[in-house]
């Protein structure tokens, strides 16, 4: 949520929000939230987004010139995903970072699993410096 704020700003100057087949609620799930708090941001409107399944995103990916996927990842937040691209760099978001994660955090233990499987190492968080991709092999 703390990134989402002008997302309905940026559609407005043309720009596409993707919402994966996991995070369909979430703008409304996010308008809410703000109001609730009464944080001024524009609502996310559904008109323009693109939905996209998991299993399409390597060919819509391909479509803007980028070679990669967009796999979930939940632990953060049901509705997490991970940009995995095919030179070895991945966007995590939100996701705490590996050497964070305790041992009884099965979900988010179990989404960097799926990350280092797909040979990434360049990490690049929602917050902090890019790093090495690390695998945990306790
Ligand atoms: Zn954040």
């Amino acid at each position: 949520m703390d990134h989402a704020g002008l997302v309905q700003d940026l559609k407005d100057m043309g720009a596409a929000l993707i919402l994966m087949e996991n995070q369909v609620g979430a703008p409304a799930l996010l308008n809410d939230y703000m109001l609730h708090k009464r944080i001024n941001i524009t609502p996310i409107l559904d008109a323009g987004n693109a939905l996209l399944k998991f299993s399409e995103s390597r060919t819509y990916l391909a479509k803007l010139g980028l070679r990669g996927e967009i796999i979930p990842t939940p632990g953060h937040g049901a509705d997490h995903v991970t940009l995995i691209l095919d030179d070895g760099s991945a966007f995590t978001g939100d996701l705490s970072p590996r050497s964070l994660v305790m041992e009884e955090q099965t979900e988010m233990l179990e989404a960097w699993n799926q990350i280092h499987a797909h040979k990434v190492t360049r990490i690049y968080p929602s917050h902090g410096p890019q790093h090495q991709s690390l695998p945990y092999n306790g």
